[in-house]
Protein backbone atom coordinates (compact mmCIF):
# COMPACT_ATOMS: atom_id res chain seq x y z
CA UNK A 1 0.00 0.00 0.00
CA UNK A 2 1.60 3.83 -1.08
CA UNK A 3 1.64 6.00 1.39
CA UNK A 4 -1.05 8.27 -0.14
CA UNK A 5 -3.14 4.90 0.31
CA UNK A 6 -2.57 4.88 3.63
CA UNK A 7 -3.15 8.55 4.02
CA UNK A 8 -6.57 8.54 2.44
CA UNK A 9 -7.81 5.27 4.01
CA UNK A 10 -6.91 7.02 7.34
CA UNK A 11 -8.75 10.68 6.27
CA UNK A 12 -12.08 8.92 4.97
CA UNK A 13 -11.89 6.43 8.28
CA UNK A 14 -11.28 9.90 10.63
CA UNK A 15 -13.67 12.00 8.44
CA UNK A 16 -16.20 9.35 8.82
CA UNK A 17 -16.00 8.95 12.42
CA UNK A 18 -16.10 12.66 13.39
CA UNK A 19 -19.33 13.20 11.43
CA UNK A 20 -20.83 9.53 12.84
CA UNK A 21 -19.56 11.51 16.15
CA UNK A 22 -21.01 14.44 15.78
CA UNK A 23 -24.41 13.28 14.53
CA UNK A 24 -24.45 11.24 18.19
CA UNK A 25 -23.85 14.43 19.77
CA UNK A 26 -25.99 16.78 17.78
CA UNK A 27 -28.65 14.51 15.58
CA UNK A 28 -28.75 16.62 12.23
CA UNK A 29 -31.60 18.08 10.76
CA UNK A 30 -31.90 17.71 6.63
CA UNK A 31 -31.22 20.79 5.24
CA UNK A 32 -34.18 20.59 2.70
CA UNK A 33 -36.89 19.39 5.08
CA UNK A 34 -35.86 19.44 8.16
CA UNK A 35 -36.46 15.84 9.03
CA UNK A 36 -34.16 14.74 12.03
CA UNK A 37 -31.48 12.23 12.00
CA UNK A 38 -30.28 13.37 8.23
CA UNK A 39 -27.78 16.36 6.51
CA UNK A 40 -29.83 15.50 3.21
CA UNK A 41 -32.68 13.03 3.92
CA UNK A 42 -32.83 9.77 1.26
CA UNK A 43 -36.46 11.44 0.24
CA UNK A 44 -34.70 14.63 -0.42
CA UNK A 45 -31.85 13.15 -2.24
CA UNK A 46 -34.21 10.96 -4.25
CA UNK A 47 -35.96 13.78 -5.53
CA UNK A 48 -32.36 15.32 -7.35
CA UNK A 49 -32.39 14.92 -11.05
CA UNK A 50 -28.88 13.98 -12.67
CA UNK A 51 -27.51 16.03 -15.33
CA UNK A 52 -26.49 12.78 -17.45
CA UNK A 53 -28.92 12.43 -20.67
CA UNK A 54 -27.89 14.70 -23.69
CA UNK A 55 -24.87 16.74 -22.27
CA UNK A 56 -22.51 19.15 -24.44
CA UNK A 57 -19.57 16.82 -24.56
CA UNK A 58 -17.40 19.66 -23.87
CA UNK A 59 -18.82 21.69 -21.11
CA UNK A 60 -21.86 19.33 -20.32
CA UNK A 61 -24.11 21.85 -20.37
CA UNK A 62 -28.07 20.16 -21.48
CA UNK A 63 -28.35 20.35 -24.80
CA UNK A 64 -30.97 18.89 -27.61
CA UNK A 65 -29.30 16.57 -29.90
CA UNK A 66 -27.86 13.12 -28.26
CA UNK A 67 -24.41 14.31 -28.80
CA UNK A 68 -22.41 17.06 -30.10
CA UNK A 69 -21.40 20.78 -29.15
CA UNK A 70 -23.18 23.58 -27.37
CA UNK A 71 -23.46 26.70 -28.95
CA UNK A 72 -21.51 28.47 -27.35
CA UNK A 73 -18.69 25.61 -27.20
CA UNK A 74 -19.00 25.86 -30.92
CA UNK A 75 -18.59 29.48 -31.72
CA UNK A 76 -15.67 29.98 -28.50
CA UNK A 77 -14.39 26.50 -27.52
CA UNK A 78 -13.34 26.48 -23.82
CA UNK A 79 -9.81 25.99 -22.47
CA UNK A 80 -10.63 23.08 -20.33
CA UNK A 81 -10.74 19.44 -21.52
CA UNK A 82 -14.31 18.42 -19.90
CA UNK A 83 -16.44 19.66 -17.78
CA UNK A 84 -19.47 18.09 -15.59
CA UNK A 85 -21.41 18.70 -12.89
CA UNK A 86 -23.87 16.67 -10.99
CA UNK A 87 -27.27 18.00 -11.01
CA UNK A 88 -28.98 21.10 -11.90
CA UNK A 89 -28.90 23.70 -9.14
CA UNK A 90 -32.37 23.50 -7.95
CA UNK A 91 -34.33 21.98 -5.77
CA UNK A 92 -32.30 19.98 -2.90
CA UNK A 93 -29.01 20.36 -3.98
CA UNK A 94 -29.48 24.22 -3.83
CA UNK A 95 -30.61 24.08 -0.28
CA UNK A 96 -27.62 21.40 0.41
CA UNK A 97 -25.35 23.91 -1.02
CA UNK A 98 -26.54 26.76 0.56
CA UNK A 99 -26.32 25.03 4.14
CA UNK A 100 -22.44 23.92 3.30
CA UNK A 101 -21.79 27.65 2.36
CA UNK A 102 -23.54 29.94 4.40
CA UNK A 103 -25.15 27.46 7.61
CA UNK A 104 -21.47 25.96 8.22
CA UNK A 105 -23.41 22.88 7.55
CA UNK A 106 -19.67 20.89 7.09
CA UNK A 107 -20.90 17.51 7.14
CA UNK A 108 -22.85 17.94 3.89
CA UNK A 109 -19.32 18.27 1.89
CA UNK A 110 -18.72 14.35 2.30
CA UNK A 111 -22.50 14.06 1.52
CA UNK A 112 -21.81 16.32 -1.81
CA UNK A 113 -18.92 14.48 -2.59
CA UNK A 114 -20.22 11.46 -3.01
CA UNK A 115 -21.93 11.55 -5.83
CA UNK A 116 -19.21 13.29 -7.68
CA UNK A 117 -17.01 9.73 -6.82
CA UNK A 118 -18.94 7.92 -9.33
CA UNK A 119 -18.66 10.89 -11.91
CA UNK A 120 -15.20 10.94 -12.13
CA UNK A 121 -15.33 7.11 -12.12
CA UNK A 122 -17.51 6.99 -14.71
CA UNK A 123 -15.13 9.95 -16.70
CA UNK A 124 -12.41 8.07 -18.19
CA UNK A 125 -10.86 10.90 -17.07
CA UNK A 126 -6.96 9.95 -15.97
CA UNK A 127 -6.46 12.82 -13.05
CA UNK A 128 -2.93 13.37 -10.89
CA UNK A 129 -4.32 15.61 -8.94
CA UNK A 130 -7.88 17.47 -7.95
CA UNK A 131 -8.12 20.84 -6.24
CA UNK A 132 -10.47 22.93 -5.04
CA UNK A 133 -11.48 26.46 -6.73
CA UNK A 134 -9.67 28.99 -4.03
CA UNK A 135 -11.40 31.38 -2.04
CA UNK A 136 -9.96 34.92 -1.73
CA UNK A 137 -7.87 35.69 1.39
CA UNK A 138 -10.98 38.29 2.36
CA UNK A 139 -13.81 35.49 1.60
CA UNK A 140 -11.76 32.62 3.17
CA UNK A 141 -11.20 35.25 6.55
CA UNK A 142 -15.20 35.85 6.68
CA UNK A 143 -16.41 32.82 6.02
CA UNK A 144 -13.42 30.13 8.14
CA UNK A 145 -13.53 27.54 5.20
CA UNK A 146 -13.89 26.92 1.65
CA UNK A 147 -16.96 24.86 0.55
CA UNK A 148 -15.46 24.00 -2.64
CA UNK A 149 -12.10 22.50 -0.24
CA UNK A 150 -14.87 20.72 1.71
CA UNK A 151 -16.08 18.63 -1.36
CA UNK A 152 -12.74 17.99 -2.91
CA UNK A 153 -10.77 16.75 -0.21
CA UNK A 154 -13.31 13.27 0.30
CA UNK A 155 -13.53 13.61 -3.41
CA UNK A 156 -9.75 12.92 -3.55
CA UNK A 157 -9.29 10.56 -0.54
CA UNK A 158 -12.10 8.13 -1.94
CA UNK A 159 -10.62 8.81 -5.83
CA UNK A 160 -7.28 7.82 -4.15
CA UNK A 161 -5.35 10.96 -6.10
CA UNK A 162 -3.24 13.62 -4.58
CA UNK A 163 -5.24 16.61 -3.26
CA UNK A 164 -3.70 20.02 -2.93
CA UNK A 165 -4.28 23.86 -2.48
CA UNK A 166 -1.34 25.30 -2.94
CA UNK A 167 -1.32 24.67 -6.57
CA UNK A 168 -3.39 27.43 -7.45
CA UNK A 169 -4.49 30.30 -5.79
CA UNK A 170 -6.84 33.87 -6.18
CA UNK A 171 -4.22 36.68 -6.59
CA UNK A 172 -6.92 39.26 -6.35
CA UNK A 173 -9.96 39.92 -4.46
CA UNK A 174 -12.62 39.51 -7.12
CA UNK A 175 -16.31 41.74 -6.62
CA UNK A 176 -19.37 39.24 -5.98
CA UNK A 177 -20.70 38.36 -8.89
CA UNK A 178 -24.17 37.64 -7.87
CA UNK A 179 -25.86 40.57 -9.83
CA UNK A 180 -23.29 40.52 -13.21
CA UNK A 181 -24.28 39.21 -16.16
CA UNK A 182 -21.53 36.56 -18.22
CA UNK A 183 -19.16 39.13 -19.80
CA UNK A 184 -19.05 41.29 -16.45
CA UNK A 185 -18.68 37.87 -14.61
CA UNK A 186 -15.51 36.65 -17.21
CA UNK A 187 -13.72 40.15 -17.14
CA UNK A 188 -13.72 40.29 -13.17
CA UNK A 189 -12.06 36.93 -13.33
CA UNK A 190 -9.73 38.26 -15.68
CA UNK A 191 -6.44 37.35 -13.80
CA UNK A 192 -7.51 36.14 -10.76
CA UNK A 193 -6.09 33.34 -10.86
CA UNK A 194 -2.01 31.88 -10.32
CA UNK A 195 -0.87 28.63 -10.85
CA UNK A 196 2.63 27.85 -9.54
CA UNK A 197 4.32 26.14 -12.43
CA UNK A 198 6.73 23.58 -10.38
CA UNK A 199 4.50 20.90 -9.70
CA UNK A 200 2.27 21.43 -12.71
CA UNK A 201 3.85 20.40 -15.40
CA UNK A 202 2.56 17.76 -17.86
CA UNK A 203 -0.02 17.03 -15.22
CA UNK A 204 -3.48 16.33 -15.73
CA UNK A 205 -5.62 17.78 -13.07
CA UNK A 206 -9.41 17.81 -11.86
CA UNK A 207 -10.83 21.28 -10.40
CA UNK A 208 -13.90 21.21 -7.80
CA UNK A 209 -16.22 23.97 -7.72
CA UNK A 210 -19.32 23.86 -5.79
CA UNK A 211 -21.68 25.23 -8.20
CA UNK A 212 -21.09 26.87 -12.07
CA UNK A 213 -22.75 29.70 -13.07
CA UNK A 214 -21.62 30.73 -16.06
CA UNK A 215 -18.50 28.85 -16.30
CA UNK A 216 -16.08 31.93 -16.12
CA UNK A 217 -14.56 30.58 -12.95
CA UNK A 218 -13.63 27.36 -14.29
CA UNK A 219 -12.60 29.33 -17.43
CA UNK A 220 -10.13 31.10 -15.49
CA UNK A 221 -8.70 28.84 -13.21
CA UNK A 222 -8.08 26.73 -16.11
CA UNK A 223 -6.32 28.96 -18.26
CA UNK A 224 -4.08 29.72 -15.26
CA UNK A 225 -2.97 26.63 -15.14
CA UNK A 226 -2.66 25.38 -18.68
CA UNK A 227 -0.21 28.74 -18.24
CA UNK A 228 1.35 26.84 -15.46
CA UNK A 229 2.51 24.23 -17.87
CA UNK A 230 -0.20 21.31 -17.22
CA UNK A 231 -1.95 19.32 -19.37
CA UNK A 232 -5.29 18.71 -18.96
CA UNK A 233 -8.36 20.78 -16.96
CA UNK A 234 -11.07 19.06 -16.14
CA UNK A 235 -13.57 20.46 -14.00
CA UNK A 236 -16.74 19.57 -12.14
CA UNK A 237 -18.88 20.74 -9.52
CA UNK A 238 -21.77 19.93 -7.70
CA UNK A 239 -24.32 21.86 -9.29
CA UNK A 240 -24.57 23.93 -12.78
CA UNK A 241 -27.19 26.23 -13.12
CA UNK A 242 -29.03 26.04 -15.81
CA UNK A 243 -29.29 30.06 -17.20
CA UNK A 244 -28.77 29.76 -21.14
CA UNK A 245 -31.40 28.89 -23.81
CA UNK A 246 -34.37 29.76 -21.41
CA UNK A 247 -37.03 30.46 -24.00
CA UNK A 248 -35.54 28.11 -26.99
CA UNK A 249 -35.42 25.54 -24.00
CA UNK A 250 -38.51 24.69 -21.88
CA UNK A 251 -38.04 23.09 -19.23
CA UNK A 252 -34.28 22.92 -18.21
CA UNK A 253 -34.35 26.47 -17.13
CA UNK A 254 -34.79 27.31 -13.28
CA UNK A 255 -35.81 30.50 -12.80
CA UNK A 256 -35.05 29.94 -8.87
CA UNK A 257 -31.99 29.15 -9.86
CA UNK A 258 -30.99 32.67 -11.62
CA UNK A 259 -32.66 34.30 -8.83
CA UNK A 260 -30.27 32.90 -5.64
CA UNK A 261 -26.76 33.48 -7.77
ZN1 LIG B 1 -35.23 15.84 3.57
ZN1 LIG C 1 -20.83 23.24 -24.33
Amino acid sequence: MTELTLTNNLLLKMTSLFWKSMDWLYPPRCCNCDRRGFVLCNECYAEIEPLSKNLCLKCGYPIHSRSGLCEDCRISPPPYTQMRAWASHSGPVQKAIQALKYKRNLALGMTLAMPLVELVNNSGWQIDIVVPIPLSRTRMRTRGYNQAELISRYLAASLNIQHSTNKVKRIRNTSTQIDMDVNKRFTNLLDAFYANPATLKKKNILVIDDVITTGATMQNCTKALLKAGAENIYCMSVARAILRHEKRHKGLASNSALQSL
